[in-house]
């Protein structure tokens, strides 16, 4: 697939939207599906012209809550408020939102152009401005020479410019995107993340992201609200995730987390037999510290241990390391330090603070060995 030129910065008041961001709050949203719950409880709530990522698991609820918000899935109990209105009991062609979904979705028998009237040939709007509207829109998405050409004659990365330029022609208060960029490849991917950033700031058009990919989340949210069970089990900034989280869920999700057995006596956390900072207050006991690969550093002299995997990433690599006890840990390395499996090595903490959620965890000896996601 092509990679398209970056899009000019198409001036986006021309749209009528710009800095007119919406409130929406999510109140005690229930989706009972009767064989399993949807959501249980959701609580959320953006501020004008935020862009918050749901992130989670399949099958934790993020689709659901965002087409309980479009008004497509009915809830059992709850509310939702658009600009402190409350919307729940209202059909989706009253909500005024915009949606982009995954599938690019556009009419095969219409032109771009087409595709894009479309919304504003359903509400009457006349012929002339319907045109005028959808060509900035067009243009707002760096697409302004594509008006005439059909879906078959656009890339994918094209295509879903276009559902997005058609979900905003219609003045929406508040924009809804399903996993839109899942379907395209990775370069793609990037390229056209920055440009749903870049206008969405432009507009200043409340927003919300559905996506599973912890790395696309961190990357175009205001904040990340991190899904799990039909709840939300964490939200805030994209660093405050990665650096805080609240919980082993979280920690294990957003980036990658060694997980090693470790104990906490007298407010001193002890792992690996070294001592590391604690950012929180825990109680004494046994405890599962959550050690981010770039917090571990190889070096002359600490724990001893072979390398079993090592992957060049680019800017750096990644190796994995079996210790004398066991313990499997990943290390984040420059580029330069090559290794290979069977080398020995030896590893330290860093002394900076480690990223560490504390929680309950069975006895030491009973915990299995870290399991990493790949990256
Ligand atoms: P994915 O990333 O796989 O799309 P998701 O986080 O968007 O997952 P949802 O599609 O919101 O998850 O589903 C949440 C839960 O509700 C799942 O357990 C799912 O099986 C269930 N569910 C969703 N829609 C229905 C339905 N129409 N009927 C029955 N169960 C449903």
């Amino acid at each position: 697939m092509s990679v398209l030129p970056t899009a000019p910065a198409a001036d986006a008041s021309v749209l009528g939207l710009a800095g007119h961001g919406s409130t929406v709050e999510l109140r005690g949203l229930v989706r009972d599906f009767g064989g399993g719950v949807g959501l249980n409880r959701l609580d959320l709530a953006a501020e004008p012209g935020e862009l918050i990522a749901l992130l989670g698991p399949s099958g934790c609820g993020k689709t659901t809550a965002l087409r309980a918000l479009a008004g497509l899935e009915r809830v059992d109990a709850g509310s939702i408020l658009v600009d402190g209105r409350d919307v729940t009991d209202e059909p989706a062609n009253r909500r005024d939102l915009g949606m982009v979904f995954q599938s690019y979705s556009l009419f095969p028998h219409l032109t771009a152009g087409q595709n894009v009237e479309f919304g504003l040939r359903m509400r009457k709007v006349p012929g002339a401005e319907r045109r005028g509207r959808a060509a900035e829109a067009l243009e707002l998405v760096g697409l302004g020479a594509h008006g005439g050409r059909y879906a078959h004659q656009l890339s994918g990365g094209q295509q879903q410019r276009v559902a997005l330029a058609r979900a905003l022609v219609t003045r929406p208060r508040v924009l809804l995107l399903d996993e839109p960029l899942s379907a395209l490849d990775a370069q793609v991917r990037v390229q056209l993340r920055e440009e749903i950033r870049r206008i969405q700031t432009e507009l200043g058009i409340t927003t919300f992201f559905v996506t599973h990919d912890q790395e696309e989340a961190l990357a175009v949210a205001d904040r990340v609200a991190v899904m799990r069970a039909g709840v939300i089990e964490q939200i805030g900034r994209p660093e405050e995730l990665y650096l805080r989280p609240a919980s082993a869920f979280v920690a294990e999700f957003v980036g990658l987390a060694n997980r090693i057995p470790a104990t906490v006596a007298g407010g001193r956390l002890t792992v690996l037999g070294q001592e590391v900072p604690l950012a929180t207050a825990v109680a004494d006991g046994p405890v599962t510290a959550y050690i981010r690969p770039e917090d571990v550093l190889l070096a002359s002299a600490g724990h001893a241990g072979e390398v079993l995997t090592t992957s060049f990433l680019g800017a750096l690599r990644r190796t994995r390391v079996r210790l004398a006890d066991g313990t499997e840990l990943a290390v984040q390395h420059a580029a330069g330090e090559v290794l290979a499996a069977g080398d020995r090595v030896q590893v330290v903490l860093s002394g900076a603070p480690a990223t560490v959620s504390p929680v309950a965890v069975p006895p030491v000896a009973a915990l299995p060995v870290a399991a990493l996601p790949v990256a």
